[in-house]
């Protein structure tokens, strides 16, 4: 059974993409996991709801087809069999967009959900399972107050100068076309952390964070402020991910159209699904298969490790342009937080800064343990600090809901 006490504060989290929906039930108070799980290939064939409750593993087959709405009914069944709605105080949604509307976290209204809406045409695909799954909650969940935590609300900090593109100004006055920025939620959760680790105040603290899972993204954090960031209008853009390219020369659009015939929609998926390090090493995009080919002998999964590794390298070190000072370069993600790897190679590189690698402590780190992993005397530090997106969001719903 969950730890529940009248001071427990327990928030459904709901993040929902295009085709799955991650949830969660967490405890404001301490982050404590009462329930977690992940609907897949939600709209398709075969969907399905897998989940973890009291350290017990379940799989939920859904009805073929069934999409968002009916994976929200069947979780409102679920919560209500194990009794887990007695507690709850809020619904915390993660929303990819909130474009320069939202800078921080918001309780839904209809304002909201406008404002939200409008974003969403820089996102389409994201922006509409977020507003899906904020009304079927809305819905499933009447009377519970539903709050919306947006990935581009850190980066609202970052300058003209580093948001703006050099396109004609008048694609960013009519059309908001600049760069926003994702994984905000995460870059902050482990600046916080990282500024507790090394006992320093996040408000004098310059770090770079390297957020890198499927999606990957770079941010520097001057004084505890995002001040610039890897992804743009889109998460497309920065360096190396799973199946995306990252930064490419715009002029590839004409090439691929003129020589090559391709239409918008295939330039789109060519570029989100079938690049990346999947693209390079013509063999996966996960990071673990990757690495295990390298090692026996695989020459493109080597050269896919390699180049994401040296853009992440240059993406930090062309950083230290509005940080100045460096205090940590924070690795986190599935990637970061495991692979020791590719965390010895970027600080390879990343050696004129100053920063090295303490070779036990780097092979220690993983599964989920933070840490320095540079010697100790040494700054910058590198630290190894695990994300928790979740609980921020769980934590920013409980604490707007304690205002009503
Ligand atoms: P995320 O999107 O944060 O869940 O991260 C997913 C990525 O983390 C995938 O590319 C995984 O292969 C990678 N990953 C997870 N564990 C490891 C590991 N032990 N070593 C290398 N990469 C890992």
């Amino acid at each position: 059974m969950p730890t529940t006490s009248p001071k427990s504060q327990h928030v459904l989290v709901l993040n929902c993409g295009s085709s799955s929906l991650k949830f969660a039930i967490i405890d404001a108070n301490d982050g404590h996991e009462i329930i977690s799980g992940l609907a897949e290939r939600l709209g398709a064939d075969a969907p399905s709801i897998k989940y973890k409750y009291n350290g017990a593993k379940t799989v939920i087959e859904l009805g073929a087809n069934q999409a968002h709405a009916e994976a929200i009914n069947t979780l409102v069944t679920l919560i209500k069999d194990h009794n887990l709605d007695e507690y709850l105080t809020a619904v915390g949604h993660r929303v990819v967009h909130g474009g320069e509307h939202f800078t921080k976290s918001v309780l839904i209204d209809d304002a909201v959900i406008e404002g939200i809406t409008k974003a969403s045409s820089l996102a389409p695909l994201h922006g509409h399972a977020n507003l899906l799954g904020i009304s079927s909650a809305q819905n499933s969940f009447t009377g519970l107050p539903q709050v919306a935590v947006f990935d581009t609300a850190f980066h609202q900090t970052m300058d003209e100068v580093a948001y703006l593109y050099a396109l004609p100004y008048k694609l960013y006055t009519d059309y908001g076309v600049r760069r926003y920025g994702m994984h905000g939620t995460s870059h902050y959760y482990v600046a916080g952390q990282t500024a507790k680790l090394l006992n320093q105040p996040i408000e004098q603290s310059n770090f770079i964070s390297a957020h890198l899972g499927n999606g990957c993204s770079v941010c520097a954090i001057k004084d505890g402020k995002s001040v610039d960031t890897s992804m743009g209008l889109t998460p497309l853009a920065g360096i190396v991910m799973g199946t995306r390219s990252g930064d490419i020369d715009p002029g590839l659009f004409n090439f691929l159209t003129t020589q090559l015939d391709y239409n918008a929609k295939q330039i789109d998926n060519l570029l989100n699904q079938e690049s990346g390090l999947l693209g390079i090493s013509e063999l996966s995009n996960d990071c673990r298969t990757i690495e295990e080919a390298a090692v026996a002998g695989h020459k493109k999964a080597q050269l896919a490790l390699d180049i994401f590794c040296y853009r992440l390298a240059k993406q930090i070190a062309a950083y230290m342009v509005p940080l100045q000072r460096l205090d940590a370069l924070i690795f986190t993600g599935g990637i970061g937080e495991n692979s020791d790897i590719i965390r010895a190679n970027v600080i390879k590189q990343l050696g004129y800064l100053g920063l090295n690698c303490d070779e036990q402590a780097n092979l220690n780190a993983r599964f989920g343990t933070q840490g320095i992993i540079s010697t100790s005397d040494k700054i910058p530090k590198a630290v190894v600090m695990p994300t928790n997106e979740e609980w921020v969001i769980a934590l920013d719903a409980a604490n707007i809901v304690k205002e009503l």
